[in-house]
């Protein structure tokens, strides 16, 4: 069977893992960066340092390369086209420019018939005028945001006077859910209804950041069923080739909402590392690359928690259980919020 070599845009802790698991099916990879400390390299056979649009190093990049993939959704739709153009890029750039938008996102959701919290556009102040029963909320910027960054909580109107917001970076704001949990689907699609579904992951954040996951996920069979079948929609809906997440709520009325997508490998799926037969990381390699497609395969229950800024210092020296699986994303330096590592705890 060909090989391909495997591009990957992007250097931090899902390049590597991504690295990692290419490398077990002894699939090359390039890594593509604009941080000349990009843990990814320690793993990849090659490393491109360049801002992702100088096109000297674009096309250094896709010389080297046979396939190309990212593990961000944060690249400019015209430097993904461009790659396109001559090398293939999956998930293919058109899925990309709709899931970094958030309004393009939540529009193309409720397209589906598929629920999402209430939503308005915002671009300039007057307009949360007309909006006040979307409160309390969340402004969020449209583009460009993770880990709860550009997100400003909105209580009442008289509570935008006293924070400062640049209105002409586009916003959404979004009714505030009452939340009873979240939880998340990863799926892997190779072709016309060819996937392979992760069972629902519970999820919880704590100030915007997600701190752990769990599987199994407590919830109900309809939950269970009705989240599996909308991310296999949305999947199915892009013509989806390779890992997908969906990020869901469920409300105290146990209404099922799509939070949003990431056309990615997700912090949430980690756990599949140690938990299934065939890792989120794996699946994405196997699709993108056309390998085969191997049935998934639970092998135990797992929890995993995220280890962020200093929290990772005494991990580094910990002596680990046997069900325990630490990861050290060999960040260069530890800052405040920053995702350092984290640990997988299998759990019979
Ligand atoms: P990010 O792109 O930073 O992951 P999210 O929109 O997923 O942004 O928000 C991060 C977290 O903030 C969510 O997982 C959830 O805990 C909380 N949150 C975001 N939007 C809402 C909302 N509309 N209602 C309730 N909680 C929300
Ligand atoms: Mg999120």
């Amino acid at each position: 069977m060909f090989k391909p070599t495997l591009g990957i845009i992007g250097g931090g802790q899902l390049g590597s893992m991504l690295a990692i698991a290419a490398n077990k099916l002894e699939i090359k990879t390039v890594i593509f960066c604009d941080d000349i400390d990009a843990p990814a390299q320690k793993f990849s056979n090659d490393f491109v340092h360049g801002q992702y649009n100088d096109q000297n190093k674009i096309k250094e990049f896709i010389s080297k390369v046979d396939v190309i993939t990212y593990e961000f959704e944060n690249i400019p739709y015209e430097t993904l086209n461009e790659i396109n153009r001559i090398k293939p890029v999956l998930p293919k750039p058109s899925v990309n420019r709709i899931i970094q938008h958030r309004l393009a996102e939540k529009d193309f959701i409720n397209n589906l018939n598929i629920r999402t919290t209430r939503y308005a556009s915002i671009e300039k102040k007057s307009e949360m005028d007309s909006v006040e029963d979307l409160l309390p909320g969340l402004l969020k910027t449209v583009t460009m945001g993770y880990d709860g960054k550009g997100q400003h909580p909105v209580h009442t109107l008289e509570s935008l006077d006293s924070i400062d917001i640049d209105y002409s970076k586009g916003y959404i704001l979004e009714k505030l859910v009452k939340l009873k949990k979240e939880i998340s689907i990863i799926i892997t699609r190779f072709s016309n209804q060819k996937y392979e579904i992760y069972e629902p992951i519970e999820n919880v954040h704590e100030d915007q950041i997600l701190r752990n996951s769990k599987i199994p996920a407590e919830i109900s069979d309809k939950i269970l069923n009705q989240s599996k079948l909308w991310a296999t929609q949305i999947a199915e809906e892009l013509k989806y080739v390779g890992t997908l997440c969906v990020e869901f709520f469920i409300d105290r009325n146990d209404n099922l909402y799509v939070n949003e997508i990431a056309p990615r490998v997700h912090n949430s799926g980690h756990l599949t590392i140690n938990a299934y037969n065939v890792s989120q990381f794996e699946n994405h390699v196997r699709a993108v690359c056309k390998l085969e497609q191997i049935p998934l395969q639970k092998k135990s229950n797992a929890e995993m928690l995220n280890i962020i800024g200093d929290q990772i210092i005494p991990y580094r020296n910990k002596k680990f259980a046997e069900n325990e699986f630490f990861f050290d994303y060999l960040k260069k330096d530890i800052k405040d919020k920053r995702k350092m590592g984290h640990l997988t705890t299998l759990i019979s």
